[in-house]
């Protein structure tokens, strides 16, 4: 018989950080395209994996020299590589004892709910029957990380485990594998420091509004997040902390551009990896910061010997006069406190 004990040995022989097991009646309530039981209406357990992103990763982003280390292993590669990788492992194990496993990788095409609204979008699927929702579902993976117990979504709306804090990326699977579920994560990670809106660089988190949802009979809240700025951000829209930034261009003329905006790509100067935009921003609030404040407060499990920010962090100096921030070789570097 498959045990829960056995697919989380499974799960961390294939690769897996951390695994967590949700029973799906811990989605009752949830809104039909985000609703994990429309792929798989059979399926007894849903099953979240974890994937750490190392710290290092982060390291030459904190340095301000080598920026393709987390933008290509810790974002692009991760999603599109590794952890599809150990999800087929783990389906092609389950299915090995007679139960279907159905993945839903970190993915998506954006065809049924719009990234930046969040409603249906009805121009580009249709439901294949009626009652349906539109192709495909999109399930968070933030609310099937906390409805398997693996921990809890802070103030930024990162997913925080006692493990890693904001440092881990999830995939999920579906089987009808009678599984016994995690309890729900009974900790507080997330103490509202406030220091990821501080450090976000584009000021994407609102320190005074923010949105809940209820999650198997529990409130779970974060801060109103700006997914345009988020997402303009994350990517090197904002010159202080962006190297590569071209000075033909000036951050104001991304307004209102999203995914796929040509000016943001023209500026930011740096390939897509991996099918990814580039993560040049290196996480700064959501995850730098968020990292190093629970580090500080020794409230992880996951050790370091020595801290992350070991100098004062970096910020691009104003214009010079070829236009560009920054400095070139003789002229000293700017670097300023944490804001
Ligand atoms: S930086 Fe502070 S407020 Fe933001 S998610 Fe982390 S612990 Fe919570």
């Amino acid at each position: 018989m498959l045990t829960s004990q056995m697919v989380k040995d499974m799960a961390r022989e294939a690769g897996a950080d951390l695994c967590g097991i949700a029973s799906m009646d811990r989605f009752e309530g949830a809104p039909k395209q985000q609703d994990p039981r429309y792929i798989f209406p059979d399926a007894k357990a849903l099953i979240v994996l974890a994937f750490r992103i190392p710290r290092g990763y982060l390291r030459g982003i904190e340095e301000g020299t080598y920026f393709m280390s987390y933008t290509g292993m810790g974002y692009g590669h991760l999603n599109l590589v590794q952890m599809p990788v150990t999800l087929r492992e783990v389906c092609c194990r389950i299915e090995d004892h007679g139960y279907e496993a159905a993945p839903i990788p970190n993915m998506h095409c954006g065809a049924s709910i719009s990234f930046i609204t969040q409603k249906e979008t009805p121009e580009r699927s249709r439901p294949v029957r009626e009652g349906l929702p539109f192709p495909d579902v999109m399930p968070d993976f933030r609310i099937m990380a906390f409805a398997a117990g693996l921990g809890e979504i802070g103030y930024s709306k990162m997913f925080l485990t006692p493990e890693f804090g904001p440092s881990q990326r999830l995939v999920a699977l579906l089987t009808d594998a009678p599984l016994e579920p995690d309890p729900l994560f009974e900790g507080k990670i997330c103490d509202r420091c406030m220091r990821c809106a501080a450090e976000c660089s584009g000021k994407a988190i609102s320190t005074t509004e923010t949105d809940s949802v209820t999650v198997a009979g529990r409130k779970i809240e974060w801060g109103k997040l700006d997914i345009i700025k988020c997402s303009i951000a994350y990517r090197g829209g904002n010159p202080d902390y962006n190297p590569f930034f071209q000075p033909t261009h000036k951050p104001d003329q991304f307004e209102g551009q999203y995914t796929g905006g040509p000016e943001i790509f023209k500026a930011m100067n740096y390939g897509s990896v991996e099918g990814h935009n580039p993560a040049l921003e290196g996480a700064r609030g959501c995850m730098r910061a968020c990292m190093i404040h629970l580090e500080e407060k020794g409230v992880l499990t996951k050790k370091f010997e020595n801290p992350f920010r070991r100098k004062k962090a970096w910020k691009m100096t104003p214009l010079g006069s070829d236009g560009w921030r920054g400095v070139l070789p003789n002229q000293d570097a700017n670097l300023t406190d944490r804001e």
